[in-house]
């Protein structure tokens, strides 16, 4: 569906307006509710329906005739009504084009936050078209291990997973998992630095460098 412009948004939230006004004035006030019980409950779910599109309608609103004040100190947008500062639970995207979904979220504390729960600041994921990105921000935090307590440092973390690999940067480290099956190798994994590796196990590994011609690294090409 394509976006209402502002003028076709402000009517179709006049009209939504004026049917959630006469639901509720001709079949939700309290003197028919004792009437009829069974009544009383389809208008109330029809009530909660339309405020269900007033949601999503909303979430067409970029508010842009800015607020008017309301009770308790409150503004509501003057075209959606929406109350300024409450988050929405839905989000709206255009089907073609590029799409945004929240802000850049970095580590915002030195302070160490007594677990997890406490400092996390964003932990989302999304399949996008079969592929799956995380996101995971947290500040620093206390954990135990094996019964003595240890600092998690802080970071923002991203991984994109696709055909089962799974590609994760951080602040420190750009990771590339391979999908092996890890019941098959009896040992621990190894690691190490290229130069720490023997040439007949390197020969094995399909890894390209690529570098500038001062050695510097410019990236990794694994061939699959
Ligand atoms: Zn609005």
């Amino acid at each position: 569906m394509k976006p209402f412009s502002k003028i076709n948004l402000r009517s179709q939230l006049h009209n939504l307006f004026k049917s959630l006004d006469f639901v509720s004035r001709n079949f939700l006030t309290e003197h028919k509710s004792e009437k009829n019980k069974g009544d009383f409950q389809a208008y109330l779910n029809i009530y909660q329906q339309l405020g269900l599109a007033w949601e999503y309608l909303g979430l067409q609103c970029r508010h842009g005739d800015g607020y008017k004040e309301i009770q308790d100190g409150k503004s509501a947008c003057k075209i959606c009504g929406k109350i300024k500062g409450v988050k929405d639970t839905y989000y709206f995207l255009p089907r073609l084009g590029h799409k945004i979904i929240g802000k850049r979220i970095n580590p915002n504390s030195k302070k160490i936050f007594r677990n997890r729960k406490e400092a996390l600041l964003l932990e989302d994921t999304i399949n996008f078209h079969g592929a799956c990105v995380n996101i995971d921000v947290h500040n620093m935090y206390k954990s135990r291990l094996f019964k003595s307590e240890i600092n998690i440092a802080d970071e923002r973390s991203v991984s994109l997973t696709e055909r089962g690999i799974k590609c994760s940067i951080d602040q420190h480290t750009v990771r590339i998992n391979l999908k092996r099956n890890l019941k098959k190798i009896k040992r621990l994994p190894c690691s190490g630095f290229a130069w720490e590796l023997r040439r007949e196990t390197l020969r094995k590994f399909p890894v390209l460098f690529d570098f500038d011609q001062r050695g510097r690294l410019l990236g990794v090409m694994i061939l699959r």
